[in-house]
């Protein structure tokens, strides 16, 4: 499917997967699930750790596609680190830090931010 290689090839999905892709409502809903051949990698230090629980299910929003809302929903799990010696949620590479976005949107949010005043990117993106 056409939609899941444009969202693969925008996202750092090495140890992950797309589940599906659902149209719902007016925006496009990706599940993405652990690729069970990786080991989960801690979010602090990025070593491979083990798997100790599953948090909820957290959604971020992605770049629209052709202005059609994309949100990705994940349900992230918490690593016990050897390297760190603590337990911390996993490394998840397309999320833009602690914020419910993916880097790619907020990569493309910095570019017009560039080009446009702060209203105009706002209202472009919903923010
Ligand atoms: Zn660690």
């Amino acid at each position: 499917m056409l939609v899941k290689q444009l969202i693969r090839e925008t996202l750092e999905l090495q140890g992950f997967r797309i589940e599906s892709v659902e149209k719902k409502d007016s925006e496009l809903l990706v599940t993405i699930q652990a690729d069970l051949r990786y080991h989960p990698r801690c979010g602090v230090c990025g070593t491979s750790g083990d798997y100790r629980d599953t948090l909820s299910e957290c959604r971020f929003r992605h770049v629209p596609i052709w202005g059609i809302d994309v949100n990705l929903t994940y349900t992230p799990c918490r690593v016990s680190c050897s390297k760190c010696g603590g337990i911390h949620v996993e490394l998840m590479p397309w999320a833009a830090g602690k914020k419910r976005l993916t880097k790619a949107l907020a990569v493309t949010i910095a570019t017009w931010a560039r080009q446009l005043t702060w209203q105009q990117v706002a209202r472009q993106f919903g923010c």
